[in-house]
């Protein structure tokens, strides 16, 4: 049985038929239907906390109390957040052998949960993780939501009492080497780069797109407005990750 599909989906289709190494480039707006908040949208949580303050690598060593703060507000979406479609579709990419690896800038472990094998490279940190800044060793994030909860103070190191750090990148925090490099192994290796529900405002996230290009890549972008690199999409798709996504798996 043949479906119809619009121009767009079919060609999008065609694409990934005719690719071996996806790569997906994954954005806020791949979470946001799960809930989790756009930081930056207007309405979204920079405009409620400022980053300069909550969310800074610098105030983080002299004030954690402030990123504390901002944990204790937004804790619990992360920690009820589940997969969406979105999510899912790429799970059933991987699946169909096409999807080789995803590189995010979110850090919400969703991806994780829905299921994937393959490897997430993940740009800016993942929430779920943690560790003491003093003895290294990593803490649960179970330890921390429960001391968030039971007291004012921000959560100690169990074993020395030293400063804790989530995994997750802050502003003016320098990226890990290791971790861009792998993405830009990715780029360079792939023949299809889904961007998804990435602006590409942020640097340096926002070159791997352009290094998959430079290699030779076709870019895909599915986003709900422009991004700042569309001048480089084969094909540009305007709207929701959930409406888009799981259709072009479905006709792969
Ligand atoms: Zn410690």
């Amino acid at each position: 049985m043949s479906h119809w599909f619009d121009p767009q989906t079919s060609l999008a289709i065609d694409i990934i038929k005719n690719s071996k190494n996806i790569i997906a480039f994954c954005g806020a707006g791949l979470s946001t239907a799960s809930g989790i908040p756009d930081f930056r949208s207007p309405g979204g949580l920079w405009s409620q906390f400022d980053p300069e303050k909550y969310a800074d690598y610098n105030v983080f060593l002299k004030n954690p109390e402030y990123y504390w703060e901002l944990e204790r507000k937004i804790g619990k979406i992360f920690l009820n957040a589940k997969p969406n479609n979105g999510h899912k579709s790429l799970v059933k990419l991987e699946k169909k052998g096409k999807l080789k690896a995803i590189i995010t800038q979110n850090m919400d472990n969703l991806q994780q949960n829905a299921g994937s094998k393959i490897p997430i490279i993940e740009l800016h940190g993942n929430a779920q993780k943690a560790y003491c800044m003093d003895c290294k060793k990593p803490i649960s994030r179970k330890y921390i939501n429960k001391n968030l909860k039971k007291s004012e103070e921000i959560p100690v190191c169990p074993y020395c009492g030293g400063r804790i750090k989530t995994d997750v990148v802050l502003f003016n925090e320098p990226l890990a080497q290791d971790i861009m490099k792998t993405a830009i192994f990715w780029a360079e290796k792939c023949d299809v780069m889904l961007i998804l529900g990435s602006y590409l405002a942020v640097y340096p996230a926002n070159q791997i797109p352009l290094i998959a290009k430079k290699a030779g890549a076709t870019l895909i972008f599915i986003n709900n407005e422009p991004t700042h690199y569309d001048k480089y999409a084969t094909l540009r798709m305007l709207g929701k990750i959930g409406s888009y996504l799981p259709i072009i798996v479905s006709g792969v």
